[in-house]
């Protein structure tokens, strides 16, 4: 080939070469991750407020200190800053206690588009029906407290090995519950409840986890019909009763 014809043939192989660059650049969007469920759009911490910590105080909600129950009150204050901690040691990121782009990172990794974490899905939570109705609170108020408890299982689970917890029964419509012969005030009408079944755990192993998941009712071995399940709740006041477990308030 001539040498001219060459250089054209580079130059052409150049500019296409450049074309393509240009191509991948502008196709490769924004850099800020974004998710199915919920995107974060700026750094939180003490001392904002808002829906998006509403949103993060869901996700951390297995991190309170032992005992307590995290607000979902869109007030970032200590305990919430506390749980973030926790958060971020469980997960290797490096301990801020503010909700910033590799705590994003870590919660977009652990939900799916419908916001529930990795583990866990609404329809474990619930095999009494299909749409949430019936119980003791509004529909949209008992799948809220079954996406709250289903964070907190996320959370029992990574600390318990990464080990399967296996869920038997979670929110009941009072036809439900009359049915399955549960309480009449039992906590499963408000769907934040899940029995546990043992598995890679055994039920008093779950139960002591429990403590530290942000669990404020906690039902089993010892306690009347617990013997074969782990009850766990977020009701308003703690009752803890699996006096085999020596889990007790
Ligand atoms: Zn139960």
């Amino acid at each position: 080939m001539p040498r001219r014809a060459v250089r054209a043939v580079l130059a052409l192989v150049m500019v296409a070469a450049a074309v393509l660059v240009g191509t991948a650049v502008a196709t490769a969007g924004p850099a800020a991750p974004t998710d199915g469920c919920f995107t974060w759009n700026r750094d939180l911490a003490e001392g904002a407020s808002g829906d998006d910590v509403k949103q993060l105080q869901v996700r951390i909600s297995g991190y309170p200190a032992s005992g307590e129950v995290i607000s979902v009150d869109g007030k970032f204050g200590p305990a919430t800053k506390a749980a973030v901690s926790r958060f971020q040691k469980a997960y290797g990121i490096s301990e801020t206690g503010k909700a910033d782009a590799a705590t994003y990172k870590k919660i977009y990794e652990l939900q799916d588009d419908d916001c529930t974490p990795a583990h866990f899905s609404y329809a474990e939570l619930n095999n009494c029906n299909s749409d949430w109705s019936g119980g003791a609170v509004s529909a949209s108020e008992a799948k809220a407290n079954a996406l709250r408890t289903m964070w907190k299982l996320e959370a029992m689970r990574h600390a318990m090995g990464d080990k399967p917890l296996r869920v038997t029964s979670g929110f009941r419509s009072k036809a439900c519950n009359d049915q399955v012969g549960g309480a009449p005030s039992s906590r499963h009408l408000f769907g934040d409840s899940a029995d546990l079944g043992a598995g890679a755990h055994s039920l008093c192993a779950m139960a002591k986890e429990a403590r530290n998941r942000g669990f404020h009712g906690i039902l089993g071995p010892g306690f009347p019909a617990h013997d074969d399940h782990t009850h766990v709740d977020h009701r308003s006041s703690k009752y803890w009763d699996a006096p085999d477990c020596g889990v007790t308030n």
